[in-house]
């Protein structure tokens, strides 16, 4: 199968096996490169491990700390006539390395929200890895089913209280356009809640606390977008800000409940790019062109698996990580400090549609996105013929 990028909307539907592979492997490089890390966590759970920040996470764990991992995603698998999604080939290809590395890895895949998955990973965990000593919490996802009583929650991303005018960039028709967004209202607020808060987070760290499978002194994170006055109605203060909001409780709920084995939950803040999750919400594409133009002029780019191996760096293997106050693992400074938010300010107010392509990154954006599913990645062969059907 020749296998080029089939772009639909905010979303790529299908993926390069070859590339997602070459992304992964230059993931697996950076972290190699930058050293060791000392007093690394040895036995790590990625609730979301597939993509994004998630699998960066799975990546540093494993290569720089010589973790066993195992992973939870929800991928879809390839056929004859259509690719895998791109997790599904980036799992792969973190298996092949890792097993060449002589790392344990296991990866499950099916709806993390569920009773089944807990269990599996528990029966997994008992079997093969015992005690967990840190759980990555990197779900997103647009809807979730109780586990209790079966009800399809769905996630909003609107304004909270007031409807809301801005600026976006649409990526399908190359448009910089306006948009009104009108407020949620409290079921959309309440389900966003229920989809992308905390809820799901403290069952998996009430299942593992029930199977006695925390380590003491185990740490978990699950991570969170605090952005600036651009972002706020759409983000921060939005319905997605109201369900972050809920890891903070969350994250003190665990801690409190989980005292005897002396878990420290954190929230994580982590810096806007592209992955499929961002992708999808209004606003972001225009608001991360623009802090790449920046940030790149700056020298302060970075990644997700940048980002994550200095989260694992400076903060995870440390004893008693330095929080903000509100007792977060903050590192997206570099991006919401006053003068870089006052230089991606300027730029916002300046931007039309004639000026985008100039004013912002769009191309390294777009570089970036398309790298999500294996594309673009240089010296891969996209004119080769290449086997969709990859397992691991
Ligand atoms: P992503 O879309 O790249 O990854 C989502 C992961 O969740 C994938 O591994 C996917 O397979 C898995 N997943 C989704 N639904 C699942 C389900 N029902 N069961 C099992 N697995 C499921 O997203 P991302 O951008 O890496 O986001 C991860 C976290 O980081 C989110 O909480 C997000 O809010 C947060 N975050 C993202 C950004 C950003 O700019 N992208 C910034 C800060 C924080």
């Amino acid at each position: 199968m020749i296998i080029k990028p089939k772009i639909r909307g905010f979303i790529c539907t299908n993926a390069h096996p070859i590339g997602c592979a070459a992304n992964v492997k230059q993931q697996i490089s950076y972290v190699q490169a930058q050293g060791e890390l000392h007093n690394a966590p040895k036995n790590v759970l990625v609730i979301g491990c597939s993509t994004g920040y998630g699998l960066a996470s799975r990546i540093t764990a494993a290569f720089a700390g010589g973790a066993n991992t195992l992973g939870v995603c929800f991928e879809k698998p390839p056929s004859d006539r259509k690719t895998a999604t791109a997790g599904w080939y980036n799992t792969a290809a973190f298996h092949q390395e890792a097993q060449a590395a002589g790392l344990y890895a296991q990866t499950l895949n099916g709806d993390a929200f569920g009773k089944e998955m807990k269990q599996e990973v528990i029966d997994t965990l008992k079997a093969n890895m015992g005690k967990v000593d840190l759980v990555i919490y990197s779900l997103a996802s647009p809807r979730r089913t109780d586990p209790e009583t079966g009800e399809v929650y769905k996630s909003t991303l609107k304004p909270v209280g007031q409807a809301y005018k801005t600026k976006t960039y649409d990526t399908d028709k190359n448009l910089v356009h306006e948009i009104a967004l009108e407020p949620a209202n409290d079921d959309e607020i309440e389900q966003t809640i229920k989809v992308m808060g905390g809820e799901d987070w403290e069952l998996w760290l009430n299942a593992l606390a029930d199977a006695d499978l925390l380590a003491d002194g185990c740490k978990t994170t699950a991570y969170t977008y605090v952005g600036k006055e651009l972002t706020w109605p759409i983000y921060g203060q939005a319905t997605i800000g109201r369900a972050k909001e809920d890891l903070d409780r969350a994250a003190a709920a665990i801690v409190k409940t989980k005292a005897d084995k002396k878990v420290q939950a954190y929230v994580s803040s982590l810096k806007a790019l592209v992955t499929q999750a961002s992708s999808a919400i209004p606003v972001m594409p225009l608001y991360i062109s623009l802090i790449y133009k920046v940030m790149k002029e700056e020298g302060t780019h970075q990644g997700c698996i940048e980002q994550i191996y200095d989260l694992f760096n400076e903060k995870l293997t440390q004893a008693q990580p330095v929080t903000d106050e509100l007792g977060r693992l903050y590192m997206n400074a570099k991006e919401t400090n006053d003068s870089t938010q006052a230089k991606i300010t300027s730029l916002w107010d300046q931007v039309t549609q004639d000026n985008f392509h100039q004013l912002s990154d769009y191309a390294g954006y777009h570089h970036e996105f398309l790298k999500l599913f294996g594309f673009d990645i240089q010296g891969v062969d996209y004119e080769a013929d290449v086997e969709p059907l990859v397992e691991w």
